[in-house]
């Protein structure tokens, strides 16, 4: 059976994640934040403290995703790490794992497995361009920095050691130039993609507006 592949990139904390779980729970669709990937890599690289040295383990580094009622849960080695890997030191670890070429394609063939057997919302920075080249619609979901940081900061201000709003821009604006200028895979749009930019938009606007759009292109009802 053909399955329907929606790629979903851009920039960390663009809403990728939260919009791309509301879309897949509306059409019954799997959601995969491939990000959570490369996240699981770095807790692993931070745990072990073999950053530098990563490509030495990588064999030993197994990532595996489960979905409990839609929810995706990542496994490391067997451990569901899926609660451990939002931290500030795992966040910039993962875009400094994600450059490694072995760590790509580590994660490259699991990424496409799921793709060809599920009907999918995949998201991440490469997918449209690199892991699902064919897929039915892609969509470059973007905002400008200051917006993210400050999306980023509510969410975050009633925790204990909240970054300032500053620190939080600081790290957002190191991501991107990391993610937007690494040799292999760097965060780019598609030339096939649709840009959708929620700078101004409202979270339902931007799920109703995809959702119509994926309606559109697959004849879904
Ligand atoms: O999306 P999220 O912020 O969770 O991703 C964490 C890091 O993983 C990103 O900064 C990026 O470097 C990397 N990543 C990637 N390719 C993907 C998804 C994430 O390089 N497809």
């Amino acid at each position: 059976m053909k399955t329907i592949n929606i790629a979903i990139d851009g920039p960390g904390g663009a809403g990728k994640s939260s919009i791309s779980k509301a879309i897949a729970a509306e059409l019954g669709f799997i959601h995969v934040d491939t990000g959570a990937m490369y996240r699981a890599i770095a807790l692993y690289a931070v745990r072990n403290d073999c950053v530098e040295q990563i490509t030495d383990h990588i064999e030993e580094i197994d990532v595996e995703l489960k979905f409990i009622g839609g929810a995706q849960r990542v496994m490391l080695c067997g451990e569901d790490v899926t609660d451990f890997i939002r931290s500030p030191e795992v966040t910039m670890t993962a875009s400094r794992v994600a450059a490694v070429p072995e760590v790509r394609a580590h994660l490259f063939n699991l990424q496409k497995k799921i793709a060809a057997e599920n009907n999918i919302l995949m998201d991440g920075r490469d997918i449209g361009s690199v892991v699902l080249p064919h897929a039915d619609l892609k969509i470059f979901l973007t905002a400008s920095a200051e917006e993210r940081a400050s999306r980023r900061y509510l969410e975050m201000r009633e925790k204990p050691d909240c970054p300032t709003y500053e620190e939080i821009l600081e790290d957002i604006k190191q991501r991107d130039y990391n993610d937007m200028h690494r040799e292999i895979a760097p965060l780019t749009q598609a030339e096939d993609a649709v840009l959708v930019d929620s700078t101004n938009m409202g979270f339902n606007e931007v799920v109703e507006y995809i959702t119509d759009l994926i309606r559109e292109k697959t004849d879904l009802r």
